[in-house]
């Protein structure tokens, strides 16, 4: 046990795990949150899919088709992406990442082929990208393969358990500073995290001169 007279909590998020039929039992290797530290399992594959239509999504697709020369297929479950600017139009204009727009995993297995996913239409108007798929003919895919599946869709804060003596609430501290992520929930900037940090640093040491 560590006591402390102030606690800056800077401990980011963890990924969110989507409510999707059979993904807790995918075998270890199969399911990933993230490329950093999934380099062996990347080497080793063919094929991704990754579920989410955000920054990280795009970003992570992008990775797995440059650095690790898989074929992708990023699964967003809205018409349009979140992600933006040079980040989108790269992932767009790639010739080895599929992107299907109104889709949504329902399901996942684990087969002889690696991942099966069964997805189905979320919106009237599904969309394929031709870039990739034989099948220009804009048909919703219903049951995809993969490899891998990694899914991108979203964070949240990983709040480390941190008791208060006399009975009160967390809140109520006053040398108690959750920044960054994990104040945030979601991928924020580095840059403000660490400015966040200093101001934190700031206030804490205001606040122990003052007691
Ligand atoms: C794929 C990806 C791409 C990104 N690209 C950019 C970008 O281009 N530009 C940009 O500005 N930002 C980018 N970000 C976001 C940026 O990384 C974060 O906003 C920033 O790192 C947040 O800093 P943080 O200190 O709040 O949390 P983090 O950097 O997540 O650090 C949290 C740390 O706390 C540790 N920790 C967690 N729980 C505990 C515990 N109980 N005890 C002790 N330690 C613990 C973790 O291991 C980790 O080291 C990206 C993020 C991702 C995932």
């Amino acid at each position: 046990m560590i006591q402390a007279r102030a606690v800056i909590v800077a401990t980011g998020t963890r990924p969110r795990v989507p409510d999707i039929a059979g993904l807790s039992s995918l075998p270890d290797g199969s399911v990933i949150y993230g490329v950093a530290g999934a380099k062996e399992i990347l080497s080793a594959a063919d094929s991704i899919m990754i579920i989410g239509g955000g920054e990280a999504a795009f970003d992570y697709a992008l990775s797995c088709a440059v650095r690790f020369n898989l074929k992708v297929t990023l699964l967003i479950r809205s018409q349009q992406p979140r992600a933006r600017g040079w980040l989108r139009d790269k992932v767009l204009s790639s010739s080895t990442i599929r992107v299907v727009t109104g889709m949504q995993v329902t399901s996942v297995s684990h087969t002889s082929h690696g991942v099966q996913a069964i997805i189905e239409p979320s919106l009237k108007k599904p969309y394929i990208s031709s870039s990739y798929s034989k099948n220009k003919s804009n048909t919703p895919v219903t049951v995809l393969h993969a490899d891998v599946i990694l899914p991108a869709t979203g964070r949240i804060p990983e709040l480390p358990e941190i008791s208060v003596p006399d009975g009160s609430n967390l809140e109520s501290l006053s040398c108690l500073h959750i920044i960054g992520d994990a104040r945030l929930g979601s991928l924020g900037q580095a840059t403000a995290a660490a400015g966040e940090g200093l101001l934190a640093a700031m206030e804490v040491s205001r606040c122990l001169n003052s007691e």
